[in-house]
C-alpha cells in the first residue's frame, strides 16, 4: 500500500515484431494525488506505449503498477475494464466522439454503460460538466457540427463523467490552436487544484509543460525526471 494516485515501479516492455525491441526500460515514478504532470519525449520514445500501459489498457509488460493503493497485476481484464471505467479517463488527441450524437449523448455514454445511476442524474451532471468546459450551450449539437476545439472540450466532459480520480491525456492539446490549447490547460489545472484529480498529460507544447506541476521525459525508452 501507499498514499500515490500512481505508483509505477519497474516497468518494462517489449515489441517482438518485426522483431524484438525493448520499447520502455525499467521505469519507475510515482505521481501524488492532484499533481498536473507532464510527459513529453521525441516521437517514438514510448510515450503512448506508456499511458497504454498506465490507464490498463495494455497489459503485457513486466514491472507493477498500483493506482489509489489497487495493485494492476493479476486482475482479469473483466475487472480491469471495470476499474478503468471508474477510475480512469482518457483524453486523446483526436477525440473519438460520435459524429451523429448530440455533444451531451457523447458525454453521458460512459455513464450509461456502468449504470450506477439514473439517467436523469447523469443528464444532469453531463450539462454540469458541458457547463465547466464552457460549452453548454452546445450541449443539443451533433458532434460533428462542432469545431475541433469544441469537440475536444466535449471529449473532456467525456472522460470527465464518472469522476475519475486520474485522467490521463496523450497529446489532449496536440490538434488544437494556441487559444484552445491554453483552454484546455487551464481546464486540467482546476481540475487538478479544486477536485483533487491527477492529470498526466503527453505534450510536445513547451509553455503547456513549463505550466505543469513537474515534468518528466521518455528518451528511447528511459525516464528522466
Ligand atoms: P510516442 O508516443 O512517444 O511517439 P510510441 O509509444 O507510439 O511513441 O512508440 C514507441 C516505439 O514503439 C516506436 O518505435 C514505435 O514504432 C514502436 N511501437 C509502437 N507500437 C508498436 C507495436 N504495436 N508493435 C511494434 N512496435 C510498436
Ligand atoms: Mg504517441
Amino acid at each position: 500500500m501507499n498514499n500515490y494516485a500512481l505508483s509505477v515501479q519497474h516497468i518494462s516492455k517489449f515489441f517482438y515484431e518485426p522483431k524484438k525491441f525493448q520499447v520502455l526500460k525499467d521505469i519507475s515514478f510515482d505521481v501524488k494525488q492532484g499533481e498536473f504532470l507532464a510527459l513529453i519525449g521525441k516521437s517514438g520514445s514510448g510515450k503512448s506505449t506508456l499511458l497504454y500501459v498506465l490507464s490498463t489498457m495494455d497489459t503485457d509488460y513486466d514491472g507493477s503498477i498500483s493506482i489509489n493503493g489497487t495493485m494492476l497485476k493479476g486482475k482479469s481484464q473483466n475487472d480491469l475494464a471495470a476499474f478503468r471505467n471508474r477510475n480512469i479517463g482518457f483524453v486523446f488527441q483526436f477525440h473519438y466522439l460520435l459524429p451523429e450524437f448530440s455533444a451531451l449523448d457523447n458525454v453521458m455514454l460512459p455513464a450509461l454503460k456502468l449504470k450506477q445511476k439514473p439517467d436523469e442524474q447523469i443528464r444532469e451532471e453531463a450539462l454540469e460538466n458541458l457547463n465547466l468546459l464552457g460549452i453548454k450551450d452546445q450541449a443539443f449539437k451533433l458532434a460533428s457540427k462542432l469545431s475541433g476545439g469544441q469537440q475536444q472540450r466535449v471529449a473532456i466532459a467525456r472522460a470527465l463523467i464518472n469522476e475519475p480520480a486520474i485522467i490521463m491525456g496523450d497529446e489532449p492539446t496536440g490538434n488544437l490552436d494556441s487559444e484552445n490549447t491554453k483552454i484546455v490547460f487551464d481546464i486540467f489545472r482546476q481540475l487538478a487544484r479544486d477536485r483533487g484529480q491527477t492529470i498526466i498529460a503527453v505534450t510536445h507544447d513547451d509553455d503547456f509543460a513549463d505550466n505543469c506541476d513537474r515534468v518528466i521525459e521518455l528518451a528511447d525508452g528511459k525516464l528522466y525526471r
